[in-house]
């Protein structure tokens, strides 16, 4: 078995050496193969001279350097991407994650887990700023998506190669790589992490990273339930506000041609056409929507289901 550790680095000049040497030091004595693969996510500081010299030092560094800033998840797909180990671990670069976690992370993945996550049960980061939004954001995610972790924000995980290939990244979305690994099928399980105090640099993010978690987890939620099928969501929208609006538009109507009543001062007939209108749009939407879903999987012959494995001479219609 080959590992490959994935570490995204952003602006990290004095925790780069530190964190390689203790690393080093724990995948030494676990006796597999490993492969170290240092993202430069456009650093403006001298990470990335201190990264080639210690690549030239030891030739199982990976060292990928961004041409600009894209950002922590751009970092940890472009790991997955150079990765060539069985099982990838992705953590942090700034020392907060425990290399030392690793040998129960693997423990955990022989049990025949296809991920592991970390949980940062006595996380070391401001209360105010990040514990309580994080709090909060782990309740939302657990529910929307369906996938009980304590901890998304946990970069510490391990996966197996398989599923990292199935997965596309855009935006944050790399805390939500386990809902979406599960979605596809995977089994995902959690781990106590030890979690340590930043000693050198700062943090990247801060308060406004809650908004963008949420946008994303709405993105997520929809790929996960409705993205093969979106006229479920966009019609059903459709029927209830157009039914409601036409209902409304019939009393009205009625209530004109049998009763005369005038309609000039009812501000109803305004919701009945703003509710018919929408009502039509949704189900536009819905039907647009039906046209991407089948772009999207036959122009790639992305099939809509994964398989774990076929028995038999089963065989895809393609490969004839
Ligand atoms: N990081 C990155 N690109 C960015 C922001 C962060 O590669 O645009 C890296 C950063 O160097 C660190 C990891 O992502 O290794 C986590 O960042 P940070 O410690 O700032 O996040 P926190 O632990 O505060 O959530
Ligand atoms: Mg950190």
């Amino acid at each position: 078995m080959k590992l490959s550790v994935v570490i995204p680095i952003y602006n990290e000049e004095e925790n780069i050496k530190a964190l390689y040497d203790e690393l080093k030091g724990v995948l030494d004595s676990l006796g597999h193969d490993y492969e170290i693969i240092f993202i430069d996510d456009g650093s403006s500081d001298t990470s990335l001279a201190v990264l080639e010299t210690i690549q030239q030092q030891d030739p199982r560094l990976v060292v990928v350097s961004f041409r600009r800033n894209f950002g922590q998840t751009a970092a940890m797909s472009a790991g997955f991407d150079y990765a060539t180990g069985d099982v990838i671990v992705t953590m942090d670069g700034d020392m907060q994650n425990d290399p030392h976690d690793i040998p129960r992370f693997l423990e955990k993945m022989a049990e025949g887990y296809d991920l592991v996550s970390g949980w940062r049960h006595d996380r070391q980061d401001p209360f105010l700023s990040r514990r309580l939004p994080s709090m909060l954001a782990n309740k939302i995610i657990s529910v929307v998506t369906g996938v009980h972790l304590h901890d998304y924000g946990c970069t510490l995980k391990t996966f197996r190669k398989e599923i990292t290939r199935g997965i596309r990244l855009y935006g944050e979305m790399h805390r939500f790589i386990p809902a979406i690994a599960s979605g596809m099928g995977s089994r995902v399980a959690e781990v106590k992490v030890n979690h340590r105090p930043r000693r050198f640099g700062k943090s990247k993010y801060g308060i406004s990273r809650t908004i963008r978690v949420i946008l994303d987890l709405l993105t997520v939620k929809f790929l996960l339930s409705y993205a093969t099928r979106p006229i479920q969501v966009f019609g059903l929208l459709g029927i209830i506000s157009g039914g409601i609006g036409f209902c409304i538009a019939l009393v009205l109507t009625i209530e004109r041609q049998f009763f005369g009543m005038s309609l000039a001062n009812r501000p109803l007939l305004l919701l009945a056409v703003l509710l018919i209108f929408m009502g039509m749009q949704f189900i536009s939407l819905g039907l647009l929507g039906e046209l991407q879903a089948r772009t999207y999987h036959e122009s790639q012959n992305k099939p809509i289901y994964t398989v774990r494995k076929v028995l038999g001479r089963g065989r895809l219609d393609g490969d004839r």
